[in-house]
């Protein structure tokens, strides 16, 4: 059974709390734009994990109507939450349960080797002319995709499911491997493995309408003319990896709910990590880890309040940490800004990833479930 669920909305009785994640669809439509601009691929918005933490079913909306033609996710279940949602643009979904491979026939799935196949071709699909599949080659990822020795056999077994009406191909893809850089020189040579494999399907009487590889940052770098699209994720949001102008859409702020006046010598949270070296004003912030607050990131990490920048003290907790507010008259109530897109002074996503040491990605996705997501348009 599928559990389609989204992440709670603001709670019964509308109260939303201290926190929450504001997601400017704006910014969406606008990112979206810039790369139907900058390439010639259609666009897939890639909405995968709750779309990246900003919420599957607003982001998608918002990326069709700037234009985007196909819909990405990772699992099954999230292709079924944006059909549940009224979404009716094609959705691929590339990790799904064989088993559970009849709830999806109205989703496009990606298909890696003939036993995959098989299972897919056997199962009833509400399109007469079978499973809608779009074949994975692996040009180099390692991770799925069809090894290219297996790829004629794979290409040859699904001409001939075709021709039986169990499936139709209609995507041949792949994924690159270093996609988040610059450098395309690997990327290239994926693009030709890629063109090689097409040409081979073809050979194998195959016509697909859509052939993908490149992600966001791919997108730009790699010149693929002969591709019909480019599924972008990260890109959407505004992490912007190579500076073309993509706006942060999703900005997390917080309220401070405490203030209090400590002593030089007296140790603030946990385990007393920090050590007040002279009296100094401190403001309780009502967000932790289990919200997305990055642990790790203490020592480094600081927010904005009264236009300025507060350092982070103490270890960041479950639900709350404690910043240094010195000789400021910060009040109970005071808005305080996580991340957003840095043009006040606060941080951004990318500000808090460095603190992590790790990637914005993870820290839009890691951005937990008590979090409200509520949207504007800018
Ligand atoms: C996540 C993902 C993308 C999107 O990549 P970005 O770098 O976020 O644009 C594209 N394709 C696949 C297979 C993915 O898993």
């Amino acid at each position: 059974m599928y559990l389609v669920q989204s992440r709670p909305r603001p709670v019964p009785g509308g109260i939303t709390g201290l926190s929450e994640a504001v997601v400017d669809l704006s910014a969406v439509r606008d990112n979206v734009r810039t790369f139907r601009r900058r390439v010639a691929q259609d666009v897939m918005a890639v909405v995968k994990a709750d779309a990246f933490g900003h919420g599957a079913v607003p982001v998608a909306r918002a990326a069709v109507e700037a234009g985007a033609t196909w819909l990405g996710v990772a699992h099954a279940a999230e292709a079924l939450q944006l059909r549940a949602a009224g979404l009716r643009a094609p959705i691929l979904a590339w990790l799904y349960d064989p088993a559970e491979l009849m709830l999806l026939s109205d989703i496009d799935v990606s298909v890696s080797t003939v036993a995959e196949l098989q299972r897919v071709a056997r199962t009833p699909s509400v399109h007469s002319a079978g499973f809608w599949v779009h074949l994975k080659l692996d040009t180099g990822l390692h991770r799925a995709g069809s090894a290219p020795d297996q790829w004629i056999e794979l290409t040859r077994t699904a001409a001939h499911y075709e021709a039986l009406g169990a499936v139709t191909v209609r995507g041949i893809w792949s994924h690159l491997s270093h996609g988040d850089s610059a450098d395309a020189m690997q990327s290239t040579r994926q693009l030709q493995l890629l063109r090689t494999g097409v040409g081979l399907a073809h050979r194998a009487g195959l016509r697909p309408s859509v052939v993908h590889l490149a992600n966001s940052a791919g997108a730009v770098t790699l010149d693929a003319q002969d591709t019909d699209l480019v599924r972008i994720g990260a890109g959407l949001y505004g992490i912007d990896e190579l500076g073309i102008g993509l706006r942060p859409a999703m900005r997390l702020v917080s309220k401070v709910t405490q203030v209090r006046r400590i002593r030089a010598g007296e140790g603030v949270s946990y385990g007393h990590d920090f050590v007040a070296e002279r009296d100094t004003t401190v403001a309780l912030v009502p967000i932790g880890y289990a919200d997305g607050v990055p642990r790790v990131a203490v020592r480094r990490a600081s927010v904005l309040c009264r236009g300025v920048r507060m350092p982070v003290i103490g270890r960041i907790a479950m639900d709350q940490f404690v910043v240094d507010a010195r000789d400021l008259a910060v009040e109970p109530g005071e808005p305080v800004t996580l991340f957003g897109d840095g043009s006040a002074g606060e941080p951004t996503a990318q500000d808090w990833a460095d603190w992590a040491g790790t990637i914005p990605h993870e820290i839009y996705c890691g951005i937990g479930s008590r979090v409200p997501r509520r949207y504007e348009e800018k």
